[in-house]
């Protein structure tokens, strides 16, 4: 605490993300990342960008990678907002859309940054509680509300909501945005997209950081009605022009491009999350039903917090959250390549031994 600093960052509870080691040894199981390497063709977009253009501010209106989203969707340009990675697109999506008098609902057990803008931006917010299984019920949404949010297949738990509820939170809830955050869609969930052109209220949002491979280029967008992404717009043109930079607009739209690659890719990470389960369960796990590229698991005989300490010491880092309680348990582990989860397994079975 500093007396030169304003009253909104004293009383900020910021976002604190997984670990990113120094120690290039460990087995990363604990952010997400796609184990796999981005499309060539992303790579040679990058190369290609390298010159004396950089000298130049990139489009302030990132309309060829716009063009790039909308075709891949079948939507419009004008249907399309991208950001600094899916975290700037939600953050302006909540002083954007979600800021209102009535509060905004979510999970207790989701993406722990939400509650984290509402701070940042006085958003009033309540949690809504997943069923015993940790499910999302869309029935506790239909109350008054200053909008919903929640990602789909949800995290940390992976486990996903059918389109069809979706449409009935729609087609009951129609005055205040809902926001379905499909950052893990790709892993075997059905997105919301398709549902754009009939309801005004939607938001999608996706990132290129899980199944894009492509978490350090930092893109994100956002898909929905034109009046919805008109407001994103005029928020992040009071904020940064430029927030996607040259390297980042070329990359984003050579994978967006590339759909072969990107579906061979989200095809292994599923063939290992299935294996990955079946070990686990016969370690004596609980392994939550997943659709995503991480598997949320409980041990019955050892706390989440010494699993994930002594899986550090074997080498293979996890992500482990305290909150709320009734998650304490569980770990969260990222599905990797069939020799990483291998490697997990192999920890495992001396920790529990
Ligand atoms: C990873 C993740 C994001 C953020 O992705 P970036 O595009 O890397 O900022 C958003 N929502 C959820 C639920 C995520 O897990």
């Amino acid at each position: 605490m500093s007396r030169y600093w304003s009253s909104i960052v004293a009383g900020l509870t910021p976002y604190v993300p997984g670990e990113q080691p120094k120690l290039p040894k460990l087995i990363k199981l604990n952010t997400n990342e796609s184990p796999y390497g981005p499309s060539p063709r992303v790579l040679a977009a990058l190369r290609a960008e390298v010159g004396d253009t950089l000298r130049l501010y990139p489009d302030p209106g990132c309309a060829g990678l716009r063009e790039s989203i909308a075709a891949f969707h079948k939507l419009t340009p004008a249907q399309v907002f991208v950001g600094n990675g899916s975290d700037e697109v939600l953050a302006h999506t909540f002083l954007a859309l979600l800021k209102h008098e009535q509060a905004v609902l979510f999970p207790d057990v989701s993406y722990s940054f939400y509650p984290v803008y509402c701070g940042l931006y006085g958003i009033a917010y309540k949690q809504v509680q997943l069923t015993e299984s940790f499910e999302v019920r869309v029935d506790d949404y239909l109350v008054p509300n200053g909008g919903i949010i929640f990602p789909n297949p949800n995290a940390p738990t992976g486990i996903p909501l059918a389109l069809a509820e979706i449409e009935r939170l729609l087609r009951a809830n129609t005055g205040s945005v809902v926001v379905v955050d499909e950052a893990y869609v790709d892993y075997g969930a059905e997105s919301a997209a398709g549902l754009i052109a009939r309801y005004p209220q939607l938001l999608v949002v996706h990132t290129l950081s899980k199944s894009r491979s492509l978490a350090g280029l930092r893109v994100g967008y956002a898909l929905g009605d034109a009046g919805l992404i008109e407001a994103l717009r005029r928020v992040k043109d009071s904020f940064n022009s430029y927030p996607l930079d040259r390297f980042a607009l070329a990359g984003a739209a050579a994978a967006m491009e590339d759909r072969a690659y990107y579906e061979r890719s989200c095809a292994k990470v599923i063939a290992t999350r299935a294996r990955l389960g079946d070990e686990l369960v016969s370690l004596g796990f609980e392994v939550l039903p997943s659709a995503a590229n991480f598997v949320f698991a409980r041990h019955p005989r050892h706390a989440g917090a010494e699993l994930a300490a002594s899986l550090r010491e074997r080498g293979v880092l996890v992500r482990h959250f305290g909150n709320p309680p009734r998650i304490a348990q569980f770990l969260r582990i990222t599905v990797g390549t069939d020799a990483q989860c291998k490697a997990l397994i192999a920890a495992l079975k001396a920790i529990l031994a």
